[in-house]
This record gives structure tokens, C-alpha cells and sequence, in this order.
């Protein structure tokens, strides 16, 4: 037992309790470095109890001729400060270089990808105003698993890893989830239709840990039929766990037709490491303009707030941010001419954020 705190008591010390969450944070390539800094502006204005330690990761490393982007001094920091706030990174196109985001989640076995996606109409257009799903995305099995090499020399192989452990973790985190939240219904994403054995268990787990939920309705759709819906009528779904490839694939097309891929944060959860970062990648084709929209990590701020225990903070700077949407302030993604007040930049933007903490 450490008895730390009676030696502190005896001495008339205050206990020592950290009053700040230390946490490694990835600036990221492309559009990494403005919507980050902006991000970082608006949590030291809301006061946000946190102490960054910076670290390397992506594009410069992977030209360092790292084929992996991550170097064991980023690695050591990651683990011991267990809380990891990333922008987005380049992956290098072409062989030899392995994606750091799969080597991230799986490596810290980061289980549970959550994506919530809302729409913000009448401020921000979206053709669903009643949208609000939660996807929730196995994060280190499936086609992303990592096991793809050459047979011969004109066939290629990549294979589909589906274990019922793995299933029944992301599957009981979602009922776990739906009930945390108030949320009313868990549908399953499978094609077992076609891959009767490795969706066929994924659909299995599901419908036997939908049976230790009663009181949240369950449903399974294939795949194909199901994102069809998604994308036609988005407001019949509430939180939706699917595989690796397919929630991937979804909550892009969810993201996009709620108002813009840019809107988006998410959190990769795990055992003993959490990682917050937009849904987004690094848009080189918008990099460096001041354009970008920052509001993808700023909810993932907002969710790694909520995840340390900052409620409060968090509640402030999405008050601030929906305050900022409302007014009209826009990046130009989401900006529409006659109905937004003003196309601002991502500094810009970040500025009306903070004014309105
Ligand atoms: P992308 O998400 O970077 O961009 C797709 C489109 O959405 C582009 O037109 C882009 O300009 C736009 N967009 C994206 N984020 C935006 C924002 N915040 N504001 C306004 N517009 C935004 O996808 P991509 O072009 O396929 O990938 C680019 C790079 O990002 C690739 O190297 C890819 O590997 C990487 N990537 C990284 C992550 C990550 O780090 N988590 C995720 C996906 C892709």
C-alpha cells in the first residue's frame, strides 16, 4: 500500500494530486499544424487542465526513411502519458510504408473507434436535420489488420480477421454505450450474406450480447442495403457497430451528408491508452491556406475532455463553438453564400470560438 499521503499529512503538506492531465500531442502533416494550433488556443482559453508534451510523428519521419512514422522517443511518451491527441497524418503512397494510424490503434490496442456525426441545420446545411448517429468501429481487426502480402507474382492477398473476443468487445461496448448515453437502438453493419464465417460471428456475438440488453432495441443490416439507408434516411439510426473497413467507409459518407467531413472528432478507446483526433485526414490539397475547418478537432477536444474527467471545460467550448455556428462564422466548407454571416479562416474561426467562451 503506498502511504505517500500520511507522510504528506504529518508534514502538513498538501497531498500532492496533479492538477493537470498530461497528454501527447501530434501536430500532424497537411492541415495538421493550423487546425491543431488552433485547437490548442481554444483549450488554453477555456482553461483546459492540461499539460502537453509534443511529439513527432508522420510525413517527416516517414522521410527520415522511418517506414513505420513513429520513433521510440515518440513511442515512450505516448505510453507513459497515456492520453494522445493527434492531428492528421500523411501516409506516403506506395510500398514500404506501413499506416501509422492502424500501427496506433493497434499497438495500443485502441478497441473502439466512436464516431458521432449530428447536423447542425439550420446553421450548417445538411439535408438531415434530425441526424444524430453514433458509429461505433472495431479498430484493429478486419481487412485492416495488417495481413496483406504478394503469393505469386500477379496475386496479391489481404485477409479478413474476425475473432469473437474482438467481437464481443466492440459489440458490448456499444450496448455498453447506448445505455451510458440514453440512446434507444444498436444496429449491427455485417455482409455475412457473402462472408458467412468472419461476418457470420461478427453477426453471432451480436445477437447474443443484444439479448443481455433488452431494453435497447437490436438490429442487423447487410452492409450494402444498410449505408444506402444511412445515406437516404440517417435520422432512423442511433448507434450503429460495425466492422473496421465498413465503419470506416460510413462514417465518412455520414460525416459528409451531416455537413462535411470536417465537422467530425473521434475517439480511438483502449484498455489503458485513449487517442482523440477529427475523422479527417490531412487534406494536403488545403494545407497551408488557413481554410481548413479546425472544427473536427476541436470535438475531439471535446470528447477527450469529457474522457479525463473535464465535463465542464468541455461543455464550455462546445457551447462556444455551436454559439460560433450559429452566429454564422464559417469555414469554407460549410459556408453558404446569403445564409452564413461570414466565410472565415481557421484562425478565424478559432478566434470567434474563444470570444464566445
Ligand atoms: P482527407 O480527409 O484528407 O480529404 C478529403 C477531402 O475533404 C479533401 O477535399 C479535403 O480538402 C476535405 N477536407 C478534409 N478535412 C477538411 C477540413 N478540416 N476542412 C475542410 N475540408 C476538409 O482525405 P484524403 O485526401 O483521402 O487523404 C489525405 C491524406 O490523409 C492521406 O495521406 C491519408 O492517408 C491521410 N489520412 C489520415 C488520417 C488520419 O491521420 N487519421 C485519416 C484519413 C486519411
Amino acid at each position: 500500500m503506498n502511504l505517500d499521503f500520511v507522510k504528506d499529512i504529518e508534514e502538513k503538506k498538501p497531498i500532492r494530486i496533479p492538477s493537470k492531465t498530461k497528454v501527447a500531442v501530434a501536430k500532424g502533416d497537411g492541415i495538421g499544424p493550423e487546425i491543431m494550433n488552433a485547437t490548442l488556443r481554444i483549450l488554453d482559453a477555456a482553461e483546459a487542465k492540461l499539460d502537453y508534451e509534443y511529439i513527432e510523428l508522420g510525413e517527416k519521419k516517414y522521410l527520415q526513411g522511418n517506414t513505420a512514422g513513429i520513433d521510440s522517443v515518440a513511442w515512450e511518451k505516448i505510453r507513459s502519458n497515456k492520453i494522445i491527441f493527434k492531428a492528421p497524418i500523411t501516409t506516403p503512397q506506395g510500398k514500404g510504408y506501413k499506416s501509422l494510424n492502424v500501427t496506433l490503434r493497434k499497438s495500443l490496442g485502441l478497441f473502439a473507434n466512436v464516431r458521432p456525426v449530428e447536423s447542425y441545420t439550420p446553421y450548417v446545411q445538411s439535408h438531415f436535420p434530425d441526424m444524430d448517429v453514433v458509429i461505433i468501429r472495431e479498430n484493429e481487426e478486419d481487412l485492416y489488420a495488417g495481413i496483406e502480402h504478394r503469393q505469386t507474382q500477379d496475386v496479391y492477398q489481404c485477409l479478413k480477421l474476425i475473432t469473437r473476443p474482438g467481437s464481443e468487445r466492440i459489440i458490448r461496448y456499444a450496448f455498453e454505450y447506448a445505455q451510458a448515453y440514453g440512446r434507444k437502438k444498436v444496429t449491427c453493419m455485417v455482409k455475412d450474406n457473402i462472408m458467412k464465417i468472419t461476418d457470420g460471428l461478427f453477426h453471432q456475438v451480436f445477437e447474443e450480447i443484444a439479448n443481455e440488453y433488452p431494453e435497447i432495441k437490436s438490429e442487423t443490416q447487410i452492409i450494402d442495403i444498410g449505408s444506402a439507408r444511412l445515406a437516404a434516411t440517417p435520422e432512423n439510426y442511433d448507434v450503429i457497430v460495425t466492422a473496421n473497413l465498413y465503419g470506416d467507409i460510413i462514417s465518412d459518407i455520414a460525416a459528409e451528408i451531416g455537413g462535411s467531413v470536417g465537422m467530425c472528432g473521434s475517439a480511438n478507446i483502449g484498455r489503458d491508452v485513449a487517442m482523440f483526433e477529427a475523422i479527417h485526414g490531412s487534406a494536403p490539397d488545403i494545407a497551408r491556406q488557413n481554410i481548413a475547418n479546425p472544427s473536427g478537432l476541436i470535438n475531439a477536444a471535446v470528447a477527450m475532455l469529457g474522457h479525463i474527467g473535464q465535463a465542464k471545460i468541455a461543455n464550455k467550448i462546445k457551447n462556444a463553438w455551436l454559439v460560433t455556428l450559429e452566429e454564422g462564422y464559417h469555414t469554407a466548407d460549410i459556408y453558404q453564400k446569403g445564409k452564413s454571416l461570414k466565410k472565415v479562416g481557421t484562425n478565424e474561426f478559432a478566434e470567434k470560438v474563444i470570444s464566445n467562451l
